[in-house]
């Protein structure tokens, strides 16, 4: 076969795109074409291959040589591969650059012989000038790149051409050796040394390999003491920089049997090694302990490392830069290390980007949700996705990889932490709702069963539950490792909302306790009032007369009921401050709380006297007050009338008492003082406490709110003075209906 077809258009690489297949790699791949580009595809062939994944478990090997010596025959022999070769009629150059090929063959049946793993042969083109003119550039470039990333270079040589010093092999010796020291000077630390393997073609026999040895070991002398060195190398030997080894091979065409069996021999010696530390390079090659690749030529570039390496040396060939190895490989490590780094996203991706997705649909819903599963699948992805990029990536310079690492980890910490923040805060949400639901249910289920639930029992229980219930879901998601992986201050944030809510809650619990402390308030002062009114109907005790009677006089009625009132509620402050302070109400909460009782209380009883005082209920009570004053005797006998009574004497009389009772009661006063209740003395300020929602619902009071611009005088006015004329009124015309009604009965008792 000639020139690569599957590769090269109008002799340029095109990159295929495609899925290789075996036919395209057939004869191996192109790095270099004959218009010294690199092959882009290189990586492709790699993985092909299975070489990428590798690691340091590879051997680079070129072969270098005057065209048409029988090297890439050779290397087909060797290593099985099929690199195009001259036919045996079309006498032409065939190799045209570098290609590259994987070992096919093993070479030995037993183990202990076997050839290395993943050995890659490079078939460097032949390089005597006879096609490419004088122009030994490409040589040069060729021997550079081969010098940069070969362990091994097999240099092809019939033996014929041993001993001509002048010879175009010499010339290219030559070149190594210049090209070498030049890398040398710049890598001194890193350049590593490397064997140069003579393989001497068509060995006759006559001359045994040791003398053919000899002499090439002195002529390789020569070239090297002949050589301009640098400053500070005068004095390098060549044993400095290589090794030596040698083999010879019988002519294939005339023992083609011999020839087989020779090169299988040869094949057996490109396995791992170890330097015998006697062995003089020079002298001997038959000391290698094991194979001739010794770990020292190995150039320490990562398989999948390799393609990118080779480009950026091969670029910087080209382009006449100098070869700095060292800033080479730190290159090649920060693009592969980024590579690594994106293929170990690929994973964590698969596995996060799910998560982040449903995490954010729930924000966006506004009903953001714990996420089950979310802690092991970050764990996993965290630790798989740096264990992916540390496999592969420990292998390149360790300053590049230690940053990559760090870059890597934050941008995964990054993208966890805002999953692990989302949990808890979608935790902390639903755990502050349950909290009040649950609170809200169990005082429910409380007042079904009856009043007396311990509501600070309620919530030091619920809040225990979903304390533990977020400490379990926070500590679900910490992922070891990660810098941000705890949940200190989300828990002390959580905890202080819950105290919060809490507080919330006991608002409201003190309110439904004031409604029910309100509540008895009313009904017990329904009672009371109403009695002290209902007495007013017996007229007992008549005005003026010194009351000696359990219920006391008609004068002292407001006296009775604002000591009834002041009980009342004393008795309702202290069922309520009982049961505020049962549930760790503050001191100030149950300040506010009594002020409210006793402002709602007196609006209780104003709307209890106002209910009494209704011009119906008045004229009612006034009624039966006077007619029980002149119906009923002293001693309270009913009186049957007759014509010699004084009817008119007793009317007036009943009738004037009655009437004293219309100004008494128009207003709430002391008996003895004629001044109001002390009503504004007794609720009191508000307390510092109290907060404009507690005032809000509340019914302004005469003298107690000053702004209301109404004085305790008109909150304790009963009836005004237009209403008392009124009521007066219609009482003469009942008391008067009453009379007539008497005096009638008292004719009518005569007559019967
Ligand atoms: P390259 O240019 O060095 O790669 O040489 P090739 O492998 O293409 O071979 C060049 C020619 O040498 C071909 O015609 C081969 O048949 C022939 N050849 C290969 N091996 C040997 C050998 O061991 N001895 C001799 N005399 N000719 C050989
Ligand atoms: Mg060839």
């Amino acid at each position: 076969p000639t020139a690569p077809s599957v590769m090269s258009v109008n002799g340029h690489f095109a990159n295929m795109g495609e899925k290789p297949t075996k036919e395209q790699y057939e004869h191996g791949i192109q790095v270099i074409n004959e218009n010294q580009e690199f092959n882009p595809t290189v990586p492709q062939y790699l993985s092909f291959e299975k070489v990428s994944s590798a690691g340091f478990k590879y051997h680079l090997i070129s072969v270098f040589g005057s065209q048409s010596t029988g090297k890439s025959t050779l290397l087909n022999y060797l290593f099985g591969t099929e690199f195009g070769v001259m036919s045996e009629d079309d006498r032409r150059q065939t190799t045209k650059g570098i290609w590259m090929s994987k070992n096919k063959k093993s070479h030995s049946t037993t183990d202990s012989k076997k050839m290395a793993d993943n050995i890659l042969v490079m078939d460097v083109e032949g390089t005597d000038g006879r096609e490419r003119g004088e122009d030994q550039d490409f040589e040069r470039k060729s021997a550079l790149f081969a010098l940069a990333t070969s362990e091994v270079l097999i240099v092809n040589i019939w033996e014929h051409q041993v001993g001509l010093y002048q010879g175009a092999n010499m010339g290219l010796l030559k070149v190594v050796f210049e090209v070498n020291l030049e890398l040398f000077l710049k890598n001194s630390k890193s350049n590593p040394r490397s064997l140069l393997f003579f393989v001497i073609r068509d060995h006759l026999g006559t001359t045994p390999l040791a003398n053919l040895r000899n002499t090439l070991v002195q002529d390789l002398t020569r070239i090297w003491s002949g050589l301009n060195k640098p400053p500070g190398l005068e004095k390098s030997k060549i044993g400095d920089y290589f090794d030596f080894a040698f083999a010879a091979l019988p002519h294939k065409i005339l023992q083609p049997e011999r020839f087989m069996s020779e090169v299988a021999k040869l094949g057996t010696r490109f396995r791992e090694g170890h330097r015998d530390p006697r062995r003089d390079p020079l002298r001997s090659d038959q000391e290698f302990e094991g194979g001739i690749f010794l770990p020292e030529y190995h150039r320490r570039i990562p398989a999948d490392g390799f393609s990118i390496y080779a480009e950026q040396v091969w670029d910087q060939i080209v382009n006449n830069k100098d070869l700095d190895l060292p800033t080479q490989q730190e290159l090649m490590a920060q693009f592969r290390c980024d590579e690594i780094s994106r293929e170990a996203l690929v994973g964590f991706d698969e596995t996060i980007i799910p998560f982040e997705n449903k995490q954010a649909e729930g924000i966006r819903l506004g009903s953001p949700e714990v996420l089950g599963g979310l802690g092991a699948a970050m764990r996993t992805a965290r630790m798989k996705t740096v264990k992916n990029f540390e496999t592969e990536a420990s292998r390149y310079h360790k300053g590049v990889y230690a940053r990559k690492k760090a870059e890597l980890e934050s941008k995964i910490d990054g993208r966890l932490k805002v999953l692990f923040q989302g949990q808890l805060s979608a935790a902390h949400k639903s755990g502050v709702r349950d909290f009040s639901n649950a609170v809200s249910a169990a005082v429910k289920a409380g007042q079904k069963k009856g009043a007396s639930y311990d509501f600070a029992e309620i919530v030091d229980q619920e809040k225990k539950t979903v304390l533990a219930k977020f400490e379990k879901e926070a500590r679900g998601v910490l992922v070891e490792g990660a810098p941000w992986s705890n949940y200190k201050q989300e828990m002390s944030l959580y905890q202080k909302d819950l105290s919060e809510v809490s507080g919330r809650l006991r608002r409201d619990e003190m309110r439904r306790l004031a409604t029910r402390v309100e509540r008895w308030v009313r009904s017990r002062l329904g009672e009371s009032v109403g009695l002290e009114f209902n007495t007013l109907g017996s007229g007992r005790g008549g005005s003026g007369a010194p009351e000696t009677g359990e219920r006391g006089s008609e004068k002292e009625i407001w006296d009775r009921i604002w000591g009834v009132f002041i009980k009342t509620v004393q008795e309702a402050e202290r069922r309520f401050t009982d049961r505020a302070k049962s549930f760790d109400a503050s001191s100030g909460e149950v300040d506010v709380g009594l002020w409210r009782l006793r402002r709602k209380s007196w609006g209780v009883l104003r709307a209890k006297i106002e209910e009494e005082m209704m011009e119906g209920n008045l004229l009612l009570k006034l009624r039966e007050n006077f007619e029980d004053k002149f119906r009923y005797d002293e001693a309270g006998v009913p009186r049957i009338w007759r014509p010699t009574d004084d009817i008119e004497g007793i009317y007036t009389k009943a009738r004037e008492s009655t009437l004293t009772l219309i100004p008494l009661l128009s207003k709430f006063q002391s008996s003895h003082t004629s001044m109001p209740p002390p009503l504004d003395d007794w609720i009191g300020n508000a307390p510092p406490e109290a907060t404009p929602a507690d005032e809000e619902d509340l019914t302004p009071i005469g003298g107690v709110d000053e702004d209301e611009g109404k004085s305790l005088e008109e909150e304790m006015t009963v009836l005004s003075d237009a209403k008392r004329q009124d009521v007066t009124t219609r009482f003469k015309k009942t008391a008067d209906g009453v009379y007539v009604e008497a005096k009638r009965s008292a004719i009518g008792g005569m007559t019967q």
